[in-house]
């Protein structure tokens, strides 16, 4: 390789918008077939609002919303911004939460006026041995077949509510998609969230391949899957949730508007916050790549 073109991808990248960690980055761009795409802040905006609150067994909606919003308003994820923002411009000061307690890709627990509460997905209230009632589970699956997510709300050892919130897909994600179609590279989309949100969301943006449903922290074990499966994979983030497997994947590239960690753990930061700056940055390697052959 020639060093002067190298300089020359890096120097055109910059005013892309795209910083790249060192030249031997360009080089993994050749071979790369799949496009792994998080979902939420990549391919959404990942500005959440609360659109709804449902609720079972007469409980006042005010009450779910003032004991989800303190307990969420001890934590930064984007779900729980958006539920804590909603409970304070609704109710003003909320309530002090004890033994506060996140659990990674599930939800939050704490104790909130003596009560023992919870939010999050199913599964969590399902470990506290909670079910739904009906009239939940179906405002539940409609959301979700809405592309929005449903937050179940549990507490004194009951599901009494679920508060549904909605995340929008950048208006560049699709276009992005195509381009990436276009370049020869099937994109996925790989979430934590429940597959019925995941699916909406993929169809809005049009991709076809979708694995929802999975732990922050087995992220990385989906990258090391598609490599055992002789696939070459280039990896999109922006979370916290997503640095492991950034790392692992034969290139990561992580959105500038995106945690810092995930950044680290990166090759190359996409300093525009939408998808057409992977195809850009991409794109980009692949021609600097052609000038030093
Ligand atoms: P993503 O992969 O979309 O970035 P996460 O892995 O962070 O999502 O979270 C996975 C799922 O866990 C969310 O879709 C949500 O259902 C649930 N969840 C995580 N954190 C919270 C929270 N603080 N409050 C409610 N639900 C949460
Ligand atoms: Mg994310």
């Amino acid at each position: 390789a020639t060093p002067t073109a190298l300089l020359v991808g890096t120097g055109r990248g910059a005013q892309l918008g795209i910083l790249i960690k060192g030249p031997e980055v360009l080089e993994s761009t050749r071979r790369i077939d799949t496009v792994v795409l998080d979902k939420t802040g990549t391919v959404t905006t990942g500005q959440m609002s609360l659109v709804d609150i449902h609720v079972a067994g007469g409980v006042a909606d005010e009450e779910a919303l003032r004991l989800a919003g303190a307990l969420e308003n001890a934590s930064e994820h984007p779900i729980a911004r958006a539920i804590a923002t909603a409970a304070i411009d609704e109710l003003g000061d909320l309530p002090d939460v004890e033994d506060f307690k996140n659990l990674e890709g599930l939800g939050v627990q704490g104790v909130v006026e003596g009560k023992a509460v919870v939010a999050g997905r199913t599964a969590l209230l399902a470990d506290w041995s909670q079910q739904l009632p009906a009239e939940l589970a179906e405002a539940k699956a409609a959301a979700e077949k809405d592309g929005k997510t449903a937050v179940a709300v549990g507490w004194d050892g009951r599901a009494r509510a679920v508060l549904v919130v909605a995340d929008t897909v950048k208006p560049t994600s699709a276009e992005a998609v195509r381009k990436l179609r276009a370049l020869g590279l099937e994109p996925v989309l790989l979430t934590g969230d429940n597959a019925a949100v995941a699916k909406a969301i993929a169809a809005e943006a049009g991709i076809d391949e979708v694995i929802a449903e999975v732990l922050p922290k087995d992220k990385v074990d989906v990258i090391s899957g598609l490599q055992a499966d002789g696939r070459v994979v280039a990896m999109v983030g922006d979370g916290v949730n997503d640095a492991a497997a950034l790392a692992q994947a034969d290139l990561g590239l992580a959105m500038g508007t995106g945690t810092d960690v995930a950044i680290e753990a990166s090759d190359l930061t996409l300093v525009r916050g939408d998808l057409l700056a992977a195809v850009d940055a991409i794109r980009l390697a692949r021609r600097t790549l052609g000038t030093i052959k």
